[in-house]
């Protein structure tokens, strides 16, 4: 199986400093041999490192995306933040929203929703986060939960083209633990389904995040459902990052 048109998006967290900006050379290197045009390589660092990842990566295949975002659309008195007109003009063209661990220190549905129409109001790209916790799935109320989080998290956004969702149960992120591949196929199915009747996208792009590795990856590869993966840890340490990639489209 060749899976040739998936998104592997790095999510550094808050890691790295200067010096690990030459970390990704061989990830650019890597871009540069792929043969699959529609593989596509998105690296989400810290703020600090932002413009030197965009630099660094201009003339190759790699895009770049900011972790996070200040849900005004507009310059602010908003110490220590950072909107998405200031992502914009750096060069970055994904932003990262409602990820588990900024829903965890106060991101609400609604706050979401105003980031993600922010981000679209800046023709940005959001890579935008679902997940229930592990005692929302044992209570059965996953999908109910996720389906909240969509809907909640895109009100009043039409145009959802610009929308990469990303399934990352909370309790597989950094636990070293993934759902079993059958019950993730059809997580991603029914999530597909869901974007599909609501919005009319008849082809939404699903990733899956929690946990990713190179040794696991060669059981998530058989997901055909999936066109991606969004991937923290791993993502730090190329020659992982590398392996992840090269396992799946290969
Ligand atoms: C993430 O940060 O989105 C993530 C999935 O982390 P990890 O791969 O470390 O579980």
């Amino acid at each position: 199986m060749t899976n040739n048109n998936m998104y592997f998006i790095a999510n550094w967290k808050m890691y790295g400093d200067l010096k690990s900006i030459n970390s990704i050379i061989n990830v650019i290197k890597l871009s540069k041999k792929l043969k699959y045009k529609k593989t596509k390589i998105i690296y989400c660092p810290p703020y600090t490192l932002l413009d030197q990842f965009v630099q660094k990566t201009r003339k190759t295949k790699i895009y770049i995306g900011a972790q996070n975002c200040h849900a005004n659309k507009d310059y602010g008195a908003f110490t220590g933040s950072i909107n998405p007109k200031m992502i914009k003009s750096i060069g970055s063209k994904f932003v990262i929203v409602g990820h588990s661990e900024n829903r965890n220190s106060g991101d609400t549905n609604k706050i979401i929703n105003m980031k993600i129409k922010s981000c679209l109001n800046e023709n940005l790209k959001i890579i935008f986060c679902i997940g229930e916790t592990l005692k929302q799935r044992k209570n059965k109320r996953t999908n109910q939960v996720l389906n909240d989080q969509i809907k909640k998290g895109l009100k009043d956004i039409k145009k959802i083209n610009n929308i990469i969702f990303a399934y990352e149960p909370v309790w597989s992120i950094g636990t070293g633990i993934i759902p079993k591949l059958d019950d993730l196929e059809n997580q991603i199915k029914k999530i597909k389904f869901f974007v599909k009747k609501t919005y009319k996208l008849k082809k939404s792009i699903v990733l899956y995040g929690g946990s990713v590795n190179s040794k696991n990856i060669l059981s998530l590869r058989k997901i055909t459902s999936l066109n991606g993966f969004l991937i923290g840890g791993a993502s730090q340490n190329s020659k992982k990052f590398i392996d992840i990639i090269k396992k799946t489209i290969n």
